[in-house]
């Protein structure tokens, strides 16, 4: 039997291989960070990690993952209502709560599973969940494991929304969901009037603040504090993978009597294991940084300021942002994995996205800042994509 699906799953991957989309993946042998070195030995600037508050090898979180392995042990070799929470756990999820102003948090394995596990339990076929047309993907599945009717509105288009709210007017709940910032251009949509339209339509409000959080806002309390509007959400879903350290563990934190619900009925935290108490122990270390000091929201909000204004004045072609994602538009597939090359040879590692990833004709290279990086960092990138980009006729 084996030798029919072998065959079919070669054609379908040298289909992948043909259309250009099979994903390659680049080895480093170095811990995550600013600078990292490939398997190669090549080192290299790393402008493509999620890695934004340069926490990813922090030595007082290593330090934190230490302790926490040493007097909790390695593995918790248990869902949480068995015999999988500790003091630690208990811990972080109320240092989560506190950072985003909610009432409770429930851990995850990852954030993955936080959107996976929170529409089923919580909305039945009476419901209606509205979705931007950008969620992330594991938004899209939660949806898809949950009988509620869907509703699906142009991304970040309120109006639109709005349009879409009048249609599921009929639902005994809605809820709204939405990316706190779309990871192709680090766009944020306006949630202060999603939160109005949410009051005026009676529906409740769910943002996903993966890529948000840590950045988003002055002290990095993600966009419910950009737009002033915090604890006005029922619902935040978000990991410890990206600013929080780039771990592994997802949460979502909200209403007391959700999160309640949610440790009864979720099933990806009833059915998976607990996080391991080095990542919880971390986490707590980090969420208590963020209380001490903004210095790495400052730092990496002026390096983006930097880098974005440094690009722009060049000429190149950047999305409006308000993350610490920088969309440098290329429109030709082709360019942007060529320029993404040079730009490697250069010494600097960054990634082309091109369709079906972002929409087609709208291929880009996406750079993604961090406070670890320095001055000296941020120059040597601008100036290759200067020469690159001359060489290349992106930029005159
Ligand atoms: C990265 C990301 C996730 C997934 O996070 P994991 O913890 O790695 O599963 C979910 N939602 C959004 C918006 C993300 O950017």
């Amino acid at each position: 039997m084996y030798n029919n699906f072998k065959e079919f799953l070669t054609k379908e991957i040298q289909d992948i291989r043909d259309a250009g989309l099979y994903k390659e993946e680049r080895i480093i042998v170095s811990p995550q960070g600013a600078e990292i070195t490939l398997e190669s030995g090549k080192k290299v600037l790393n402008f493509c990690a999620n890695n934004y508050l340069g926490l990813s090898n922090h030595p007082e979180l290593v330090k934190a993952a230490k302790e926490g392995l040493d007097h909790h042990g390695y593995g918790m070799s248990s869902v949480r209502f068995i015999c999988g929470t500790t003091d630690l756990h208990k811990k972080l999820e109320q240092k989560i709560a506190e950072f985003f102003g909610m009432e409770d948090t429930i851990l995850y394995a990852a954030a993955f599973d936080a959107n996976g596990g929170v529409f089923e339990p919580l909305l039945t076929e009476q419901d209606a969940i509205i979705s931007d047309s950008l969620n992330h993907a594991s938004i899209i599945d939660g949806v898809r494991l949950c009988k509620a009717q869907r509703f699906r509105y142009q991304s970040a288009d309120m109006e639109d929304l709005e349009t879409q709210l009048k249609a599921a007017k009929d639902a005994r709940f809605k809820v709204i969901v939405t990316d706190g910032v779309f990871s192709m251009d680090g766009h944020v949509p306006n949630v202060k009037r999603m939160v109005e339209l949410a009051n005026q339509y009676d529906a409740m409000v769910m943002i996903d603040e993966s890529h948000s959080a840590g950045v988003v806002g002055k002290t990095g309390r993600g966009v419910t504090e950009l737009f002033d509007i915090r604890g006005q959400v029922e619902l935040i879903t978000g990991t410890l993978g990206k600013s929080f350290g780039g771990a592994i563990g997802g949460f979502t934190t909200g209403k007391k009597e959700i999160i309640e619900m949610l440790r009864q009925r979720s099933r990806p935290y009833l059915f998976s294991n607990s996080l391991p108490p080095m990542v919880v122990n971390a986490g707590i270390r980090m969420f208590e940084m963020m209380s001490e000091t903004n210095e790495l929201q400052d730092k990496l909000h002026a390096n983006t300021d930097y880098f974005l204004g440094k690009m722009t004045e060049a000429g190149f072609d950047i999305r409006p942002t308000q993350s610490a994602i920088c969309a440098v538009m290329l429109y030709d597939a082709k360019l942007s994995q060529d320029m993404a090359a040079k730009l490697l040879d250069e010494g600097i590692y960054v990634i082309g996205f091109y369709y079906p990833v972002v929409a087609k004709g709208q291929a880009r290279i996406r750079v993604q800042l961090s406070a670890a990086h320095t001055r000296e960092h941020l120059d040597k990138t601008i100036n290759a994509f200067i020469k690159v980009g001359r060489e290349m006729g992106v930029i005159k």
